[in-house]
């Protein structure tokens, strides 16, 4: 009898373990389920009814929306009907502060426009308020179109750091260091010892990559320029700089050293793992190899590229040789806007005019180069760039139901060729709804926007 009353126990307990697995009782804190899931994963895994389970800040699974069903509850659900679920856009190349001076100056070259207007408006108007402003602003742009990582440049980065983290978003966020007097450092050595600070400040945030910005061979020595390079390396965190942006900084250059900027660059023994080259616009075949070799990841620009007539990158050459290299807007006073999909779209159609080759950078590969390439890019290929299981949780869902979207045969096409960054619904990072249905959940849209107004009246002073 009592051996009877063990084993109808056990057969209960058994029967419970069984049915409670059939209805999906792991509990998780989030599922996105009913979309179209793009998972960019190697083998471009397209799940027609897919969902997306996640926990804490990370991916558990990624599966058909039944086989998740069956497996997980969430404690909150999106239904993303209608809709294609993707990777979350990586910007590997923008000052995002910059928003603050959109539309201020167009219409000019690099070198005009940088010292006439960039540097003189900067030199008025950037302070850690300034930054903060330009930030959120910045912040909710790229929320409000489905960037979640973003890699910047600019001056008081551990203010812009913490406005990133207040935000939601991920940052790769370097302080830059120049050669002359800026707003936040009298001299390269204060820039440097800024940014150790800062390193030192943000290291091992889950959110924030602390990075230096040494911003191009052109505004540095090449000592100064070692010595960034040197305060990464002993760090182990990236080395963000311009590269080979335009003729003219080929010019100075040659005339300077004898060499191309990649050459000088690399004679330095600057070039190496971690540093994340912006542009890479007059680049040779030879160094695009020897980039490839020396494991520098590279941010293709090309809205600010053709905004400023910069040149047209080799991105067909840079793809051939497998360097890892991402999209980038650059600063919003160079695109004029933060919207990677117009990066993915100009990007593809760009070299297809360039190349005089239609299949030249396809639908696919542009969509590869705003996410897993991205990431690579960055030396974050590990956690974040696709829809994977332990990686971190950044994603996206998009909408297909306008008459923009209709009909569709391929997912990949409308996300390169027809979406725009205000079809994005909803923006999840590190596990967390930052915008749910169009609605920015972490900063207050209405303030954000009378703030940065309130800038561009100081703004509009400074530069009279
Ligand atoms: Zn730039």
């Amino acid at each position: 009898m009592k051996l009877g009353l063990v084993a109808l126990v056990l057969v209960v307990a058994i029967a419970l373990v069984i049915v409670s697995t059939q209805t999906g009782e792991r509990q998780v804190s989030l599922v996105v389920t009913n979309g179209i899931v793009v998972t960019m994963d190697g083998g471009g895994r397209v799940i027609g009814n897919g969902a997306v389970a996640v926990d804490g800040s990370d991916i558990v699974a990624v599966d058909t929306a039944e086989a998740i069903q069956r497996q997980y509850r969430g404690t909150e659900t999106v239904d993303a009907g209608g809709q294609v679920v993707l990777p979350g856009l990586i910007n590997t190349h923008t000052h995002a502060p910059m928003v603050l001076y959109r539309g201020l100056a167009d219409d000019l070259a690099l070198m005009e426009w940088l010292t006439k207007y960039m540097f003189p408006a900067e030199a008025k108007t950037v302070s850690p308020e300034f930054v903060r402003a330009g930030t959120r602003l910045a912040a909710l742009e790229m929320i409000q179109s489905g960037t979640t990582t973003y890699t910047d440049m600019y001056y008081f980065e551990e203010e812009i750091a913490k406005e990133t983290k207040a935000a939601g978003l991920r940052g790769v966020l370097g302080q830059t260091v120049i050669q002359f007097p800026v707003a936040d450092a009298k001299t390269p050595a204060d820039a440097l010892a800024r940014a150790e600070a800062f390193i030192t400040a943000f290291k091992g945030d889950p959110l924030i990559t602390p990075a230096v910005a040494p911003h191009a061979m052109y505004t540095l020595d090449g000592a100064t320029l070692m010595a960034a390079r040197d305060l990464s390396m002993r760090h182990g965190v990236p080395t963000l700089i311009h590269v080979a942006e335009t003729r003219d900084e080929v010019k100075i250059a040659q005339d300077q050293y004898k060499a191309s900027p990649v050459g000088y660059l690399d004679g330095l023994g600057f070039l190496g793992p971690g540093v994340v080259a912006a542009h890479g616009v007059w680049v040779s075949a030879p160094e695009i190899a020897m980039l490839k070799q020396r494991g520098v990841g590279v941010s293709h620009n090309p809205e600010s590229n053709m905004k400023l007539a910069s040149g047209t990158a080799p991105v067909p050459g840079y793809l051939a040789a497998g360097v890892a290299i991402g999209l980038g807007t650059d600063g919003a006073a160079s695109n004029n806007d933060l919207d990677m999909f117009e990066a993915m779209r100009t990007a593809s159609l760009l070299h297809k005019l360039q190349t005089g080759d239609p299949r030249a950078v396809g639908a696919r590969t542009a969509l590869e180069m705003a996410t897993m390439g991205g990431a690579r890019a960055l030396g974050m290929g590990d956690r974040i760039g696709s829809l994977e299981p332990g990686k971190r949780a950044d994603l996206i869902v998009v909408s297909m139901n306008s008459a923009r979207q209709t009909p569709m045969y391929d997912p990949i096409s409308h996300l390169v060729y027809t979406t725009h960054g205000d079809d994005v619904r909803t923006t999840i990072v590190h596990g967390k709804v930052l915008m749910k249905d169009r609605k920015v959940l972490t900063l207050n849209e209405a303030s954000v926007l009378s703030d940065a107004r309130g800038w561009a009246e100081k703004v509009r002073a400074a530069v009279r």
